[in-house]
Order: C-alpha cells, then structure tokens, then sequence
C-alpha cells in the first residue's frame, strides 16, 4: 500500500509487542542520534550478537508518525538483498516507540573520516572504493524506485572504520517511492546536501539522489562542505545557483577525473545528471583507470583543509521537513526525459551494466 506521495506502509516484518529488553541488553553508549531517534548498541541474549537499536518517537510534534516509520521499514524490507544496506533484523513496538533492530555497523558514520586531520582522512582511493559502493547500492534502490533522499556522510556508516570496512546505507526515513502513478513534490532533506529542484517544489526523482552523491564525494574528498552557507537562506540561495568552487585551493592533489565526476553530478537541471548506472561507468571509479593521482599520497592537502576546519560540515545539520503535497499526473506525462541524458566527454557512450548490481 501506498499513499499518493510515495510513503509506503504495507510491511511483511511481524511487529513484537513483548518489551525488547527480554531478548536484548543494551551496551555501552549510544551510537548515534537524530532528530526523532536515538541508536542504542544491544546485544541479543539468545545468540549474543551485537545489534543496533534504533528507537524512534511515534509522536513528533504533536503528530503521528507511525506511518512514516511503517515507510521506513517497508524500504529497508525491500532492500533485503542489497549488500550496501543495512540489515533489519527485527521490530519492536511500545505504546509510544518503534524499536528497529538493525545490524550493527561497528566503524560509524564517514563524516568522522571526512572531517578528520589528514592522516584520519580518507584518501582518493579510499574515496573511490567507497563511492563504487554508496553507488551500487544506490543503484539497488533506484532499481526499486526508491529514492533514498537524505544522503549525507551521516548516513553513510562503515562495518569497520579501521581498516577501512565497507559502506552500509542507514535512515530511510525520508525515502520515497517513485514510480509511474504519483509525483513526489515535497520539501525534504538537509539543506547542505538537498537538490534545487526539492527547493524549487519540482518533482523529485532518482536525479535528486544524484545531486546528493556529488555533495557526498565532494566532501569525502575535501572535507568541505560546497553550498554551506552561514545560514539555511545562503546554503539555499548556493544551491539554487550551483554555487560551487571548484579551484585548486579546494582540491588540491585530486585528480581532475574526481573533479569531472562531481561537475557532472552537481547540475540544476535533474535530467541532465547521470543516472547511478552511468555513474559507475565513469572512469574515476573504473578500476582500470587509476591514474598516478589516485595512488598519490594527498598530503599536499594539509594548508588547504587546515584553513577550513572551521567551515566543515557542522556536526548535526538542520534537517526540514515541511509537509508535502502531491501532485497526481495521468502515466504518459511522467516519462523522465533519461534518454535525453548526453554524456559529457569522459562518459563511454553507453552505460554498460556493472556486474556487481545484481540485487
Ligand atoms: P535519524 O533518522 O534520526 O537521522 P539514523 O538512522 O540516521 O536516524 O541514526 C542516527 C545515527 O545513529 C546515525 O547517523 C549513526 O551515527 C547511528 N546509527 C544508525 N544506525 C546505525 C547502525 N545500524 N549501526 C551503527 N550506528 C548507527
Ligand atoms: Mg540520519
């Protein structure tokens, strides 16, 4: 089932009403929080393998939103087979909680590595590795019309931070399904990392995920943030005109291929953005095209990120919400204008389909 804005509610997981501390026994602190919820670590006393509890508020500001959170497990449910996501384990629900048992993803988020001096911080290697797979398992989702729609360093955790494990996807709590019947117009993300057309009341898609990746990989390779403003109106106003600095100062000791990659990324008009597969065709994230840059050592970087510390990502941005309103349009006015998609010049002409995206 699902409304007329892509919010699903329709889930196969059994919900469990007897209190989650019988089966699990929380330990040490917590492992993060956002706005409506807090992600606790717990042990499941029958296996003793660690988890991660994330609870979250059924009320938020007056309002139910049990349904929103109905949605957000209906996307992690449809995301079972995809290596990139994290995994559901069980659900949990109390007069005033939900309770996600989710896999535990032991390394954090890759904001800490994206803010982090620069021997903590990632390398373009790392950047590249990681970014093939945020990409295929982006790429799961968009195969299921599911836009993920909050993509930020903050959800993007690692099973292991050192060595450098792999990525896993976590809050789809502003996921949407888009397909053919409805047309998602909803204010929604946060303002470093959202799309101008989610600014401009546009229809959203699997292109405002694409926006979003670019603004990722741009600081996972800088550790800056590139539309941040001094307030939300001035982030706002840098995205709505691609604001975005692309010099030397910024990027220092990265390979041109990475700049090309987010160029292409970071462009207003949705449909002129590669889609996830074209991504992955790119030649910065081809294994075949290493170049000396990327094996390079970045310590170049130092006097340029040192500069900045103090306008790197905030730790927690401001997340808006504002209510949605749904536009329904008759199936022929949807077709995405994809096959108009041309290829800027380091793009092959025709995407190849990776061998890896099998979910
Ligand atoms: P919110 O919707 O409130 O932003 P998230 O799902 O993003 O909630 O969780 C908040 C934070 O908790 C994340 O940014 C991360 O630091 C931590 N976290 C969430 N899920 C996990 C997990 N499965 N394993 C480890 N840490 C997690
Ligand atoms: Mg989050």
């Amino acid at each position: 089932m699902m409304n007329r804005n892509g919010v699903v509610t329709k889930i196969r997981t059994r919900i469990r009403t007897d209190p989650f501390k019988n089966n699990y026994d929380l330990v040490g602190k917590e492992l993060g929080r956002g706005k409506f919820a807090v992600v606790k670590k717990c042990v499941e006393k029958t296996t003793g393998k660690e988890h991660a509890a994330k609870f979250l508020r059924k009320r938020r500001k007056g309002q139910d939103c049990r349904g929103d959170i109905l949605n957000e497990i209906a996307v992690l449910e449809s995301a079972k087979a995809n290596p990139y996501v994290v995994a559901l384990h069980e659900v949990y629900e109390t007069t005033t909680e939900i309770i996600l048992i989710l896999e535990c993803a032991a390394g954090g988020e890759i904001f800490n590595q994206c803010v982090a001096d620069n021997d903590e911080a990632f390398t373009e290697k790392d950047v590249i590795r990681l970014a093939r797979q945020i990409l295929m398992g982006v790429a799961c989702l968009h195969q299921n019309n599911v836009v993920h729609l909050d993509l930020k360093p903050q959800n993007i955790l690692l099973t292991s931070a050192k060595p450098l494990g792999d990525i896993r996807i976590v809050d789809f709590g502003l996921s949407r399904r888009v397909d053919s019947v409805s047309e998602v117009r909803e204010i929604l993300g946060t303002p470093e990392y959202v799309a101008p057309e989610v600014l401009d009341y546009e229809p959203i898609s699997t292109a405002t995920d694409m926006w979003s990746i670019g603004v990722l990989i741009y600081v996972m390779l800088t550790g800056e943030s590139p539309f941040l403003g001094e307030e939300n109106q001035e982030t706002f106003l840098n995205v709505s005109q691609v604001n975005v600095d692309y010099s030397q100062d910024v990027f220092q000791g990265i390979s041109d291929l990475a700049v090309d990659f987010i160029q292409s990324l970071l462009i207003k008009n949705p449909r002129k953005r590669p889609t996830v597969e074209e991504c992955l065709t790119h030649p910065w994230l081809r294994v075949d095209s290493h170049h000396h840059a990327v094996e390079a050592p970045l310590d170049e970087q130092e006097a340029s990120q040192s500069e900045s510390e103090s306008e790197s990502p905030v730790p927690s941005p401001e997340l808006v919400v504002i209510p949605s309103y749904p536009t329904w349009l008759g199936q022929g006015e949807l077709k995405t204008g994809r096959d108009t998609f041309s290829f800027t010049e380091p793009f092959p002409p025709r995407p190849e389909i990776q061998q890896e995206l099998i979910c």
